[in-house]
């Protein structure tokens, strides 16, 4: 029996004139996604995408957990394709459906004709095919109410379609729709939840990572780009990881600076570095996983302190939610298990014991004085590098320069 993969997108985000524009991107998404699991066509029509395999050689359930991550998508139903007639209808429906309602007791039949020739409407439809599940599955009853399935029968423009109901797609708005947004990516938990986040709310993500070689080590930037892996299957497969090293900044700060204040100070560092890159590569937003009053930096004032250091509107996601709730979402995207993975990160080197909690911009500043700012973030910038990053791996685009 054949199968296709019907696709329903959140009709919010397609209104308007928008809606050719989003399809297409959608379409283009899946396409791409679609190349590992064989040979599909991918077309849409009357606000659905179609993703039909052309050969039997197609991985369907491989196909249907990649369209799961596209964004913009909010229901993915696998149906059984038929003719359009009443009689391949019920013929597939009493082939397709019984294995579907082994377990259960009840079950509806909802019908929709789109195509307005089709002889019978949707009543006649579902009557007839709730008549050939019952023929077929004698214990099932119908109940209209509260069924444990529905199946549905939908009569398109191309064909006739029977499955058992959707399955809910990855929401949000298509990936591109929302511009392009720098995520400061360390190899904690919150970072690529707040990119997967943002990519959810249809920004391109590209990301930045502050390394401090030697204090951290080789082993700490693998687990970040092996997280950067994992967040680039929802950026549409491909992210590009800049990498800076922070190493030459934290020593200056150790040798020169108050210990109270030094993370701050780094953090003032990454701001402008991020926001250097972002300008440099066209990315609108800053992108950060920070949640209010975690550590000692992301108290209200702490924030009000880093803020400044960025000309871009910084993003942060995560900022209301429980570290338990971005525990959850990381889980299900697939990072919690690297993330936890016990590497230094280089806010961890350098930690002032007694961090400043309710720091004063004044003072912070005074501090940053003791140090030539503009040109260690030159420096800095001078020695990026930078990383491709798609789910299958990554590869380093140039040489790390130690110092
Ligand atoms: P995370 O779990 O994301 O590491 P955290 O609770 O450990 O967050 P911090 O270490 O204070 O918090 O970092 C706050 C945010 O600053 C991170 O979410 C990330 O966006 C950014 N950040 C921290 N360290 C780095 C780094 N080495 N490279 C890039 N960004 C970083
Ligand atoms: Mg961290």
């Amino acid at each position: 029996m054949k199968e296709i993969l019907l696709l329903k997108y959140g009709e919010i985000v397609l209104k308007g004139a928008n809606k050719r524009y989003f399809e297409d991107m959608l379409c283009r998404q899946l396409r791409r996604k679609a190349k590992p699991h064989g040979n599909f066509e991918i077309y849409r029509s009357q606000s659905t995408i179609y993703i039909q395999p052309k050969d039997d050689f197609c991985d369907m359930d491989g196909m249907m957990a990649a369209a799961g991550k596209v964004f913009g998508i909010v229901a993915i139903c696998r149906a059984a394709v038929c003719e359009k007639n009443m009689e391949s209808i019920l013929e597939t429906v009493k082939a397709y459906i019984p294995p579907h309602l082994e377990g259960k007791k009840t079950f509806k039949v909802e019908s929709k004709r789109s195509d307005k020739s089709f002889p019978l409407d949707s009543m006649e439809i579902s009557r007839e095919a709730g008549g050939a599940i019952l023929s077929a599955c004698p214990r099932m009853r119908v109940d209209v109410h509260n069924p444990d399935v529905t199946v549905r029968v939908e009569v398109r423009e191309f064909g006739a379609y029977v499955h058992p109901g959707p399955v809910k797609g990855a929401g949000g708005m298509p990936v591109g729709s929302n511009g392009c947004g720098l995520l400061l990516l360390s190899g904690g938990i919150d970072s690529p939840v707040a990119g997967y986040m943002m990519a959810k709310r249809g920004m391109t993500i590209e990301a930045i990572h502050f390394e401090s070689f030697p204090y951290t080590s080789e082993l700490a930037r693998d687990k970040v780009l092996r997280l950067a892996q994992i967040v680039s299957e929802y950026n549409q497969d491909d992210m590009i990881v800049h990498v800076v090293s922070l190493t030459h900044i934290q020593e200056e700060l150790v040798k020169h600076c108050d210990e109270d204040y030094f993370t701050l100070l780094l953090r003032r560092y990454m701001m402008t570095i991020a926001d250097r890159v972002a300008h440099r590569y066209g990315c609108g937003a800053l992108i950060t996983g920070e949640s209010l009053g975690q550590v000692a930096s992301q108290t209200t004032e702490a924030i009000g302190v880093t803020d400044p250091a960025a000309t871009l509107p910084v993003l942060r996601p995560c900022i209301g939610l429980d570290k338990e709730d971005i525990v959850v979402t990381a889980r299900k995207i697939g990072t919690f298990d690297t993330s936890i993975e016990p590497f230094e990160d280089c806010c961890t080197v350098f930690t002032p014991r007694h961090p400043r909690t309710r720091p004063d911009l004044k003072k912070v500043l005074e501090q940053e004085r003791k140090l030539p700012f503009e040109e260690l973030v030159e420096e800095a910038l001078a020695g990026m590098y930078r990383v491709d990053v798609t789910p299958e791996g990554y590869e380093i685009r140039q040489p790390i320069s130690q110092n």
